[in-house]
This record gives structure tokens, C-alpha cells and sequence, in this order.
């Protein structure tokens, strides 16, 4: 049989275990990997929220700075469009100033005045030598020369508007002048010509120079080809109107192309050009944001008008923006990327680890760690329904392993779990946690619902075919814990502990119950049991346990007493007197008594010295009962021959008892410690014979000095003919394997003539004595033995 104390121990340690950590069962790994993951999302979303935060913030910055950028791009662009303008006008007429004071003073020369040649080649050299398409001179009264690829011609000028405007001293520059010049559109230069050192105007010299020479410089700006820039004059007058093919509409007046201005922009716009202002606007056409830019030139009323749109002029910034946007975009995804690759490897090692955590090795199925988790978040989650927590195991599966095989034992085991997995209804859970022992949460309605459903699933294992075709038939047992009767909120290793101990009440009590189910009598036992181990030290030591005799009467010679058996009682100043059937189970459990009987045997063996030796009272035998565990310490007997002698008892005055389930599966050990005891002068007795697993057999091989008859032989019973039939024939075999017997709980005289008549050797009884304390019992003795050997009473 499994150690079942080992279990409870290995269950009760993970509870323990399983308070101290939030999460029982886990392991270190699996736990560290579900915080890590609980947390890696929260932690990743915050930062990609933070870099697109960050995004959009240097976004909308980059974006502000380009505007900043855009306007001072456009706004420079227009001012060097001026500065080029200014410039070359401001050449223009140096270069006719120049030519001015060449020309004499001397009028306009008349076609055949060839005292005027030098001026005209004068004209001629400046026409071939710049960009002059026409060079001419006008006297005062407007009388004019020019010259051109036409050659020389004579006119009258005097009505001419810029002809006018330089005889009255200032330097002209005409607007466009369509066809005017061999069919070429022209603007016309021209400057007085003044008389040195005086004031006196008195001719004009002027030329002509292709509208293209200012167009070319209009053209000739930064953004050449991504906008448009034309010279207007206060009006809206196109002086140059740019060639860009961007230019779509006609129209000689820029309010009159079909940009579609609102009224308030043209209306500033019209209000700027009057009043000689520059300004910077921002339009939207055909769904496009446009950037408008215009300042007044020095010349005339004239504008340099420059537009374009706001993508090309902010070409760079909108770079920057688009690329931050890209690198940000691309951050995020990476990161999501990472952080997903993480969550994948991470997935899988935990899945990995949690296979190798959570499957039994031997059924493939669930374990107990599995189970406690499973049925935790089952029974949070369950509301109306009853559950049972319940624990089995298989009553004598050492022995299936041990007679069958091993792989028999397994097989078994691997049915079993299959077995229970196919009965496990869904809201249900189960798991294998050691050995033979398997726990489960299961539904139900009644008590005897699950008495029924344990009963059959019991009946299961019974026909197991490998077993049950060589007729044996595994026994199952069971114990529930109904959580829905219960106070209070319990751990589940708490409930399961519970389970345990139903478990083993039912399978101790040896009857056909197979189910024990916790009841509140359990509970007030358990109480006890802690009480009685948390104070068992303390009582040893405080003399608390005292020792009782209870005499032995030989009944074949005149009732004499023949020895005693020493009996603990526990006299507790709280409790009173407490009877060993109250702690000696336990003290067998949880080893203590190992201690108490050594305690008991070393104290019977100093009383003996003193009380029986010393005294010379004549001596008789004294019997102590040694438990299972006790005599399976390797130093036992070494124990027990040293206290022995160091009060030098002579052999064959201590009898050690035995209960006779101790032999059970430990035949030949135990045959080889009689033996020894044997040898060292104990005597050696078979306790409660007929108690447990009676085998006549077994006294065959093992030499006991004496078989001592259990009290439930003589208990009233149905056929009382047929058990006095059997004790008779036991005394006999004892008799004739040369072995006393000594019949236990006797309690009537008819009993002691009963088996005085068939050859039982003493009796032990209440009939006679109950047990006495320790102090009384010379005195007993020797008033027993020494009056008149009183009969039965
Ligand atoms: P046991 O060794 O079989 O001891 C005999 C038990 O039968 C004693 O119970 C005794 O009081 C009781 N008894 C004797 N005559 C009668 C009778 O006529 N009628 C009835 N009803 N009972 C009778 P006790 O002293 O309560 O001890 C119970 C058991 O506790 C013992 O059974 C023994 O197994 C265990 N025990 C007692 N003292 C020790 C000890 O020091 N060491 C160990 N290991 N076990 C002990
Ligand atoms: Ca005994
Ligand atoms: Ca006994």
C-alpha cells in the first residue's frame, strides 16, 4: 500500500505552499512569463502611443516650421524677382545715360545732315551691341531718329506718352507694347538728354528692348517652373505676364483671369496694390493651396506678382514632415512587430513549459498542479451549482504492482485515468496526482447522487480485465468534500485535506462503504488532532502520560496472576483522563509514538528494577505493546537491549506485543526481528489476533511465545457455537506450536469457565481487573496472589 501519510503530506505542503504564493501550483518560470505577458501589452501600447504622440507633436512643429519656412521661401523669391527687375532697369538706363551724353546737343539731325553721322553711329553701335531692338533720339519738340533692323526712320513723336514723361526729366520704362517694334512686343526705355551743367532738357534718348529681357528675369527665380510670377501695375495690369504653361486663362488684367479670388482677398489685394503694399496670402484653387506673394517695385506702379503651389514651395519641409512620418510609422511597426515576435516565442516556451508542468508523465493526462488551477477558476466562476471535491485512491495497489507487475500496475492506472476523464461531464474537472491517487471537482444534486456515481464508477475498476480475469478486484476508495454545505470560503487544498480525511475514515473503518463524505464530526476530530499534536511534546515532558497495568490471571492454576500489561492514559490537566483509542492512532500517524513507547518500555523497566527485583517480590511478567513503527526502527532492538539492560532485567520477564496486522506484507522482517527479541531474553506475543488479517499459516513460520485471542472473539455473535468451535481449535494449534494463550476482553465468569474448559492459558479482563494505575498495582498484586486466590467474581 502507498504511503498515504507521505500523500497527505506532499497535498498539505503545497497548501501551505499555496498561501504563501497568490497563484498555487504555479511554477517559477510559468508565473514569471503570465506577469511578463500581462504586462508587455500595456507596456507596448504606451509606447507606441508616446512615439505617435511624439509623432504628431514634431509633425505639427515640422509642419509650423515649414510654414514659417514656405513664406520666407516665397517671399524671398519674389524680393530677388525685384531686385533682379530693379536691376536690370537701373542698367537699362545707365546704359542710355551714357549714350545720352554722347549724342551731341545739337537736335535731332535731319535724314541728309551728315554732320549728325557720329550720332548715328552712336545709335547704331548701341543698337548692335545690346539687347536694344530700337535706339532713337527726340528733340524737344518731339521731333524723332530712330534706328533698327528696318534702318534709319524720322518721326514725330511729340504726342508720345513716354517721350513726354522724359522731356520732363525722367527716365521712362513703358509698359508692354504689343507689335510695336518689327512685330515684337517691347518695352520702351527712355532718358532726357540734359544739356551739361545746366537743366535744360532738351531731346530724349530712347530704346526699345524685347518684353522677353524682363520676362527672363522673372523667369529666371528660384522656383523657376514650379510658379508663376508676372508684373502688374496698380491695376492688376499685366506689364509681364508670365509665359508658364500654369497659365491657362487669357486675359490682360490679373482680376480678370479666372483664378476664383474671393471677394475680400481681391478686395485686399486691390487695396495692397493701390496703397504700394507688399503682402503674403494663401488661396485655395482646384483643391491646391496656393501661396500668393507681391511687392511693389521701384519702378513706375509696378508689382512683382509671384504664386505657386504651397507644396512646391515647401518642397523641403514637406520632405521632413513625410519623412518623420515614415520613420515614425515605421518605428511603431517595427516595435508591434517585436513586440508580437516576443509574445509568440514567449507563447510557445510557455506552452512548452506548461505540458511539461501540467501532464502526468504516466497517464498523459492532467496533474495535480493542472487540477488545483483548473478547479480554482471553475469554482470562481460557478454560481447554483454543488460541487464535491473528492479524493481515491486504491486500497492495496502496492499489491497489485508488487503481485501483477509493474506494467500491469500501470496499465491499471492509465485505465483508470481514461476512465475518469470519460465520466467527466463538462463544468467538471480531474487530475492524477501520485501513485494511485487521483482527485476530481464533480457536480451533484443529492449525497446520494454521488454515493450512487462513486459506487459504479467503482465497479469500474473492480473489472479491470487484466486484474479481475485473475480474480482480483482493485477496491476503490473515496472521499467528498461538499463545498456547497460548507462555512465559509475554504482554500481548495483546505477542502481536498478535507476529502483526505472523509477518505481515510471510510477506508479504516474497513466496512463496504467506499465513500466517505466530510462530515461536521470530522471536523471537530481534526480539531482535536491538532490540539492533541500541538501539546503531545509538552505532556511527555511534563509527565503528563501515566501508566496503567492491567493484570493477566492464569485460569488453568487458580486464577493466579501471571503478569500485566502496561497501558498510556493521558492525564491532562485541561482534558482530564484521555484514553489511548483518543491519540494513539494519531501518535501512529505522525510518529510519535515511536517515543511514547519507548518512554513507556524505559519506565516499566526502572519500575521493575525497584518495585519487583529490589523488592523481591516475586516476579512476573510485565507486557508493553510496541507499534508497527517502532519496530521498524533500524535500532529497535538495540533500544529496547540497552534499556534492558542498564537495569538489568533477566530475560523472560518483559513480553513485547505485537498486533498482528503489523506482519501483514512484512513477513519476513518481521519473522527476523522475533527472532532477535527472542534471543535477547523478550518474550514475544501476537497481539489481536483474529482482529484483522487472521492467517493461521503465519504462526507457523514466526515463534511467538504467546497468541493473545482479540475480545472480538468473544463477543455475543449469531452463531456463538461456531466461534466457540473456532477459538477452541485456534487454542489447540497455539498448544500444540508450544505457545500460550491469553484471552483479551473478557468480561463474564462463564467466558473464563468457557475457555478455562478448552485449555486457554489466561485471561485479561475486566471479569478480573480493569487496568490500574502503575502505583496501585504491587499492592493488587500482592493482596491477589497472596489471599485466598478469590475465583471469578
Ligand atoms: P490492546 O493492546 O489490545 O489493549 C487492551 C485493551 O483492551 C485496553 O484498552 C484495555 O483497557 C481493554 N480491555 C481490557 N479488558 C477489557 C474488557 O474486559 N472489556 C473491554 N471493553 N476492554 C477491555 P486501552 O487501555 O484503552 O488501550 C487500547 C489500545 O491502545 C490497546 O489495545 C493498544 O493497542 C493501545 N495502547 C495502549 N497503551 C499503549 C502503549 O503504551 N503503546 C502502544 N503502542 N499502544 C498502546
Ligand atoms: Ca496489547
Ligand atoms: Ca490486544
Amino acid at each position: 500500500m502507498l504511503n498515504n501519510n507521505f500523500l497527505l503530506q506532499l497535498i498539505r505542503n503545497d497548501v501551505s505552499g499555496s498561501r504563501k504564493k497568490k497563484e498555487p501550483g504555479r511554477i517559477g518560470t510559468i508565473g514569471f512569463s503570465k506577469i511578463y505577458i500581462n504586462h508587455i501589452y500595456p507596456i507596448a501600447v504606451a509606447v507606441s502611443l508616446a512615439f505617435s504622440f511624439l509623432g504628431i507633436g514634431f509633425i505639427l512643429i515640422a509642419g509650423h516650421l515649414s510654414k514659417i519656412d514656405t513664406v520666407e521661401n516665397i517671399q524671398t523669391a519674389t524680393e530677388q524677382i525685384k531686385f533682379a527687375i530693379e536691376e536690370y532697369v537701373g542698367k537699362e538706363f545707365e546704359t542710355l545715360m551714357t549714350a545720352a551724353i554722347l549724342v551731341k546737343k545739337n537736335g535731332v539731325p535731319a535724314e541728309d545732315n551728315t554732320d549728325k553721322l557720329t550720332d548715328r553711329l552712336i545709335m547704331a553701335s548701341f543698337a548692335n551691341y545690346n539687347a536694344f531692338v530700337r535706339v532713337g533720339i527726340s528733340d524737344n519738340a518731339g521731333k524723332a531718329i530712330w534706328i533698327d533692323k528696318g534702318g534709319i526712320k524720322h518721326r514725330e513723336m511729340s504726342d508720345e506718352p513716354f517721350i513726354i514723361s522724359a522731356l520732363s526729366g525722367k527716365q521712362v520704362i513703358t509698359e508692354t507694347k504689343k507689335n510695336a517694334v518689327n512685330g515684337m512686343d517691347v518695352n520702351f526705355f527712355a532718358v532726357p538728354i540734359i544739356e551739361s551743367g545746366k537743366n535744360n532738357v532738351y531731346g530724349v534718348f530712347f530704346a526699345a528692348n524685347p518684353e522677353d529681357e524682363l520676362r527672363r528675369i522673372t523667369e529666371h527665380s528660384m522656383y523657376v517652373g514650379k510658379g508663376i510670377c508676372h508684373i502688374v501695375d496698380a491695376n492688376g495690369n499685366f506689364i509681364v505676364k508670365s509665359n508658364s504653361p500654369l497659365v491657362l486663362a487669357q486675359g490682360n488684367n490679373i482680376f480678370n483671369l479666372k483664378i476664383p479670388l474671393d471677394e475680400v482677398t481681391e478686395h485686399s489685394i486691390r487695396s495692397d496694390f493701390q496703397a504700394g503694399r507688399r503682402n503674403y496670402l494663401e488661396i485655395t484653387f482646384s483643391g491646391e493651396k496656393r501661396m500668393i506673394a507681391y511687392l511693389p517695385l521701384n519702378i513706375n506702379n509696378w508689382f512683382v506678382f509671384y504664386a505657386a503651389p504651397e507644396n512646391l514651395v515647401s518642397t523641403g519641409a514637406n520632405n521632413i514632415t513625410k519623412g518623420a512620418i515614415i520613420i515614425i510609422c515605421s518605428a511603431v511597426l517595427i516595435f508591434i512587430f517585436l513586440i508580437s515576435l516576443i509574445h509568440r516565442i514567449n507563447n510557445t516556451s510557455r506552452k512548452a513549459l506548461e505540458t511539461v508542468a501540467f501532464t502526468d508523465p504516466l497517464t498523459g493526462k492532467h496533474n495535480y498542479q493542472k487540477f488545483l488551477l483548473d478547479a480554482k477558476e471553475v469554482l470562481s466562476k460557478s454560481r447554483g451549482v454543488h460541487y464535491a471535491v473528492c479524493y481515491s485512491d486504491i486500497k492495496g495497489f502496492k499489491y497489485i504492482n508488487d503481485f501483477f507487475g509493474r506494467d500491469v500496475g500501470d496499465r491499471l492506472l492509465q485505465y483508470w485515468s481514461d476512465f475518469q476523464y470519460e465520466i467527466t461531464q463538462s463544468g467538471e474537472v480531474c487530475g492524477h496526482v501520485y501513485g494511485d491517487i487521483f482527485v476530481s471537482l464533480r457536480k451533484y444534486h443529492s449525497k446520494q447522487e454521488i454515493e450512487t456515481r462513486f459506487e459504479s464508477t467503482a465497479r469500474r475498476l473492480m473489472v479491470y480485465p487484466e486484474t479481475f480475469s485473475q480474480g482480483y478486484k482493485a477496491e476503490l476508495f473515496g472521499g467528498a468534500y461538499l463545498i456547497s454545505e460548507s462555512e465559509g470560503n475554504l482554500e481548495l487544498s483546505d477542502m481536498l485535506d478535507r476529502a483526505i480525511t472523509a477518505q481515510k475514515e471510510v477506508k479504516n473503518a474497513g466496512g463496504t462503504k467506499r465513500l466517505g463524505i466530510y462530515t461536521e464530526e470530522m471536523r471537530k476530530q481534526k480539531l482535536w488532532e491538532t490540539e492533541v499534536e500541538s501539546r503531545m511534546e509538552s505532556a511527555l515532558e511534563n509527565g503528563e502520560f501515566k501508566i496503567y497495568l492491567q493484570p493477566k490471571f492464569d485460569i488453568q492454576h487458580d486464577n493466579s496472576i501471571i503478569g500485566a500489561e502496561a497501558l498510556v492514559r493521558w492525564e491532562s490537566p485541561e482534558k482530564g483522563l484521555i484514553p489511548p483509542c483518543r491519540f494513539i492512532h494519531l501518535f501512529e500517524q505522525n510518529g510519535f509514538i515511536i517515543k511514547l513507547d519507548r518512554f513507556i518500555f524505559e519506565t516499566i523497566c526502572k519500575w521493575y528494577r525497584v518495585d519487583v527485583l529490589d523488592n523481591d517480590v516475586p516476579r512476573y511478567i510485565l507486557s508493553v505493546n510496541v507499534s508497527r513503527l517502532g519496530l521498524m526502527q533500524p535500532d529497535f532492538i538495540r533500544t529496547y537491549m540497552t534499556i534492558k539492560d542498564l537495569n538489568a532485567i533477566p530475560d523472560g520477564c518483559i513480553e513485547l506485543e505485537f498486533t498482528e496486522s503489523l506482519v501483514f506484507g512484512n513477513h519476513k522482517l518481521f519473522q527476523s526481528i522475533v527472532s532477535d527479541c527472542r534471543q535477547n531474553g523478550f518474550l514475544c506475543s501476537m497481539d489481536d489476533f483474529g482482529s484483522g488479517y487472521s492467517s493461521l499459516n503465519l504462526l507457523k513460520s514466526i515463534h511467538m511465545d504467546v497468541l493473545k485471542l482479540d475480545g472480538l472473539f468473544f463477543k455475543p455473535c449469531e452463531d456463538t457455537e461456531r466461534g466457540q468451535k473456532l477459538v477452541k481449535n485456534i487454542i489447540a494449534m497455539a498448544n500444540s506450536l508450544d505457545m500460550k494463550t491469553v484471552a483479551e476482553g473478557i468480561e463474564t465468569v462463564d467466558q473464563v469457565t468457557q475457555l478455562r474448559e478448552i485449555g486457554c492459558n489466561a485471561v485479561q479482563g475486566y471479569v478480573f481487573s480493569k487496568p490500574m494505575p502503575i502505583g496501585d498495582f504491587c499492592q493488587f498484586f500482592r493482596q491477589w496472589n497472596r489471599n485466598a486466590r478469590p475465583r471469578e467474581r
